[in-house]
């Protein structure tokens, strides 16, 4: 912590080490084919630009982004020759930025392509661009009469380099989906019909799935933020994220007394109350009943999580706690995929939620060491 550790409510420890750790596992794994790191959501909420400087360093060399405005945030710090991908492809009217900022889009539809082609003829360059497949997930991609298209004029790739053809799989999570053969196959048959490119298919969990599904690039996201990507077995990656919060009042009461919104909850005995800095504004669910840590030790949530608070039972503490100190609400004892088991969720929806509101610290290559 930090000199002005006082000033400070919450805290979100980012394991860059752990990140790059997550990375070259994959990378690997990946034998000859290429690991790319997604960083699309400000890396899953752990912060894009550190995340990408720190992949970059280990030897990354393509990102993938959703959104533009992701895109020329990377390029402000990643170097000019790695590659970024903006998955949902060029806003209308934005083509032109995007090619200068090297910028690759996906193409997901023909009207697209046609867009992204008027825009390598208007700038009298060669444009890269990535081609996504729809192999069997109907959310985004060309489908086989698009395909076919192109495969019969292929001046509708005049100008444009294609430099990757990819396609997403909607069930890799389930091993043994039978979706996941189904759209591996329909992708070698489409992507036959292309001009030869490099091909991507696999996200985290498709990386698991084995040889056959990594092709030339593999793309995870989660796997790299250590969610795990084998949901079917134990996780094979480490740890990225801490999260401790402040007490910021502690009291003791009666049994029968009532506690928090509703007064759901009302205590059997005499009880001792922490009440910490954190609610559901910083992207903490507020349906997930659940603990958090104090010096190792599980004190459980009492009554409802409020929007900047959640009050803790900390009757059976060995050490007692005080007011100003910290508790632990990710930890070894708790991760992310933990938390969104008890809200119903998975844990790409908790990462991504939690909150800018946190004090970050960076801690591993690139990270401040704090
Ligand atoms: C988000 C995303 C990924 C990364 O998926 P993970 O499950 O987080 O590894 C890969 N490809 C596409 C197209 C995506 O939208």
């Amino acid at each position: 912590m930090t000199g002005n550790a006082r000033q400070v409510e919450a805290v979100l420890t980012v394991d860059l080490d752990a990140v790059v750790s997550n990375w070259r596992l994959l990378a690997e794994m990946a034998g000859r084919a290429e690991c790319a790191a997604v960083v699309k959501a400000d890396a899953y909420g752990l912060g894009a630009v550190h995340v990408s400087a720190a992949l970059e360093a280990a030897g990354c060399r393509t990102y993938f982004v959703a959104h533009s405005r992701e895109g020329f945030e990377l390029r402000r710090t990643l170097r000019r020759n790695s590659r970024v991908f903006v998955l949902n492809g060029a806003p209308a009217g934005m083509e032109r930025e995007l090619a200068e900022a090297a910028l690759t889009p996906v193409v997901n539809t023909l009207g697209d392509l046609a867009v992204w082609r008027s825009c390598a003829a208007a700038t009298g360059k060669r444009l890269a661009v990535a081609l996504q497949l729809d192999s069997g997930m109907a959310r985004l991609g060309l489908a086989p009469e698009d395909v076919e298209m192109i495969a019969a004029d292929e001046g509708l790739l005049h100008g444009l380099s294609v430099e990757l053809v990819m396609s997403h799989l909607a069930c890799a999570d389930e091993e043994g989906h039978p979706a996941n053969e189904a759209q591996r196959s329909t992708f070698e048959r489409l992507r036959a019909r292309l001009p030869d490119a490099p091909a991507s298919l696999a996200n985290s969990s498709g990386t698991f799935l084995g040889k056959g599904f990594h092709f030339d690039v593999l793309r995870p996201g989660a796997a790299l933020y250590g969610i795990n990507p084998t949901p079917w077995t134990s996780n094979p990656m480490r740890q990225t994220v801490g999260l401790r919060a402040r007490i910021i009042q502690t009291r003791k009461v009666k049994a029968g007394t009532a506690v928090g919104y509703g007064h759901r909850a009302v205590v059997d005995r005499d009880t001792t109350l922490a009440t910490i800095s954190l609610g559901y504004a910083d992207g903490w669910p507020r349906n997930a009943g659940a603990a958090a840590f104090h010096r190792g030790q599980p004190v459980p949530f009492l009554g409802r999580v409020s929007m900047d608070s959640i009050v803790l039972d900390m009757t059976g503490c060995t050490t007692m706690p005080r007011e100003g100190d910290f508790v632990d609400l990710l930890c070894p004892g708790q991760n992310v995929d933990d938390i969104a088991c008890a809200a119903g969720t998975i844990g790409y929806e908790i990462l991504s939620r939690l909150g800018r509101r946190f004090h970050r610290n960076y801690v591993g290559p690139g990270g401040t060491g704090q």
